[in-house]
């Protein structure tokens, strides 16, 4: 599909949705169908609640906060391993999917300056590139001019039975029952922020992945990009 790769204008794709839905999944094999890039926006915000943890800066002002958000340097690589985080140089892309930063990051990013800053740094990562952007507020606020924009959702049962597995990676346990809550309240929290929330943009396409394979959605989105 290297056709989309026009020299004059850059195609970009977002996908937004709660947490567990498949963004990543589904974006990761796009990327690598197109060759476009991959930004994980959600990376972003992992990162930023990781540092605050480590320098158990998590509780202080936003003014603090603030202070902190220009020694945080986040990079994105690829290697033979996938797609790699790096935090201040620091491999990070395991420990961003851990509890302790599953369950503070919708506060974290919630907060006006870390979500200002994010957002500014992903428009940069996208400039002039062809990207595939996933997150929940991509097609509404970060990349709005973005050609598609998927909006992937899932039940919470099944979110959450797919984080369970994500979790049991990292040898990390929890029941299914906890994990939904979890999710319920992450998905209340990223909905319901002041500051760009988790929402469909209103051009964004609907894909209900519940009893859809990868395979399946990824049928669903070449079918929406441009033939010739
Ligand atoms: O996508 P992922 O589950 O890794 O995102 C982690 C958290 O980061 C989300 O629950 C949400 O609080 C936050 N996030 C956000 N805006 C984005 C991407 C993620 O607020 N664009």
């Amino acid at each position: 599909m290297k056709y989309l790769k026009s020299k004059t204008h850059h195609y970009q794709i977002t996908i937004d949705g709660p947490a567990g839905s498949g963004k990543s999944t589904i974006a990761k094999l796009l990327t690598r169908e197109l060759g476009f890039l991959y930004i994980d926006s959600g990376a972003m915000y992992r990162a930023v609640t990781l540092y605050l943890t480590e320098k158990n800066l998590l509780n202080k002002s936003e003014k603090i906060i603030k202070s902190h958000l220009k020694k945080i340097k986040i990079n994105f690589r690829k290697n033979k391993n996938g797609h790699i985080v790096i935090l201040n140089n620091k491999d990070i892309s395991k420990k961003i999917r851990s509890q302790i930063v599953n369950k503070s990051v919708s506060e974290v990013s919630a907060k006006k300056n870390i979500r200002q800053e994010m957002v500014k740094r992903q428009k940069k990562l996208a400039k002039d590139q062809f990207v595939v952007m996933d997150g929940r507020d991509i097609g509404t606020t970060v990349l709005p001019n973005a050609e598609l924009k998927i909006y992937l959702t899932a039940s919470p049962y099944i979110r959450a039975v797919r984080r369970k597995k994500d979790l049991t990676k990292l040898s990390e346990k929890i029941s299914a029952t906890e994990l939904i809550k979890q999710i319920q309240k992450r998905d209340n929290i990223d909905s319901s922020r002041t500051i760009s929330p988790l929402s469909k943009a209103h051009d964004a396409i609907v894909i209900d992945s519940t009893n859809l394979t990868i395979s399946e959605v990824l049928k669903q989105i070449s079918l929406l990009l441009p033939v010739k």
